[in-house]
């Protein structure tokens, strides 16, 4: 079968974590740091908390802000649970902003025109969680400019977006945010098996996330009420979670990072590939902006549907019978059934539901055969 993304695993990622199994410490050992220490370098962020998979980080991310009961949270409807999720976790509500039917990010226009309507009836968000959609930077400068007017935070959802840039600016730098959050599950770009991280340059959401990560429990001397009587001394300050990487987990991740480089242009070279073959048919590819380096963790086609002879099921049959395993991302989550019974209808979020309706992701990634490649683009030239 071809999935539409997959981890690549070199003979160093497998060594690398045979020896661990080989060593004192599967877990609380030093590799977790320096995971962490290297991924804070390669993005230019001050401090970065690791985590058991991208979903605990958002989490951690919410309780560093202070979501809790009461506060109101946007995110896009075009995402993964985990978006939102992380903020309902929290007690607070979930609202959501429209996609742009051409970047598929974030509308900066309608979130502009909600900012304002929930200015006049007292209910603003207390934060934003953006989603970097495939792999491109959504309009960082304009929400960071935002925040400022409305006084909300941002979380950078950038499951998507390790390695990308934006203006230059890795993603990851929190250069227009508070938080920025990656997932390294086996189809992003590189891979911890599960895990996630999470970069801040504010050393109290540092603070924060590390104590919730680990039950609630602070070990910093600095920060202990009680003076320390004894090496390993520590206090619970607060309930918590945990939401550790295991050292197994972080070696990968180190042995990974080291081929981020060569991840991405594979990827953007596919993704050209792919732009180049189907250039006169009539599919719309997300637009990447001239300022945006994407990942393209996600290779996004988007079908004009009403003037196929196949509907969508009948066009995701047609690849799951030739063992090309295309996927949606997303269903729009406001027409999910747990959001349904909170409210939300159909013909709320237009560019959302048509994206639903008429895209797929495509096969993209480190090892994808030529074959393979070509395999799928004779069925997208077939279905069209
Ligand atoms: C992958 C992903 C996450 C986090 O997923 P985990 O599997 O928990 O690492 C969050 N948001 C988006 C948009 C994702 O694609």
């Amino acid at each position: 079968m071809i999935p539409y993304s997959r981890q690549s695993i070199s003979k160093k990622d497998i060594s690398s974590v045979t020896k661990v199994l080989k060593s004192n410490f599967l877990t609380k050992g030093p590799l977790v740091r320096e995971f962490e220490k290297k991924i804070a370098k390669t993005f230019s962020s001050k401090y970065v908390i690791s985590s058991n998979s991208g979903s605990s980080s958002l989490h951690l991310a919410c309780l560093a802000i202070g979501i809790k009961k009461g506060d109101i949270v946007w995110t896009v409807p075009i995402t993964y649970a985990a978006s939102a999720n992380c903020a309902l976790n929290c007690g607070a509500k979930i609202d959501f902003v429209d996609i742009c039917d051409q970047t598929f990010n974030i509308s900066i226009i309608d979130l502009k025109k909600k900012l304002k309507i929930a200015k006049k009836k007292n209910n603003l968000p207390k934060a934003i969680i953006p989603v970097h959609l495939g792999g491109q930077p959504y309009e960082q400068k304009e929400v960071w400019k935002l925040s400022k007017k409305y006084n909300f935070k941002i979380i950078e959802d950038a499951s998507h977006a390790i390695g990308s840039k934006h203006y230059g600016e890795s993603v990851g730098s929190c250069k227009w945010s508070d938080i920025t959050v990656f997932s390294f599950h086996p189809v992003k770009i590189i891979t911890t098996g599960e895990g996630g991280a999470s970069l801040t340059n504010n050393k109290m959401y540092y603070e924060k996330m590390l104590q919730f990560r680990e039950n609630g429990i602070i070990f910093d001397k600095k920060r202990l009420i009680k003076k320390s009587k004894y090496a390993g001394y520590y206090e619970q300050v607060s309930t918590g979670y945990n939401y550790r990487m295991n050292e197994l987990s972080a070696a990968l991740g180190i042995s990974q990072l080291k081929k981020l480089k060569k991840f991405i242009n594979k990827r953007n070279q596919i993704a050209k590939k792919y732009i180049d073959e189907l250039k006169n048919f009539p599919i719309q590819f997300q637009k990447i902006e001239k300022y945006n380096l994407s990942s393209y963790h996600i290779m996004i086609v988007k079908f004009n549907i009403n003037k196929l002879k196949l509907n969508y099921k009948q066009i995701f049959n047609k690849f799951r019978k030739n063992r090309i395993f295309v996927n949606l991302h997303y269903s729009a989550l406001h027409l999910n059934p747990y959001f349904r019974s909170l409210g939300f209808k159909k013909k709320q979020f237009l560019n959302s539901e048509d994206y639903s309706k008429s895209s797929l992701s495509v096969p993209n990634y480190y090892d994808l055969k030529k074959s393979d490649f070509n395999k799928v683009i004779k069925i997208i030239k077939s279905i069209i």
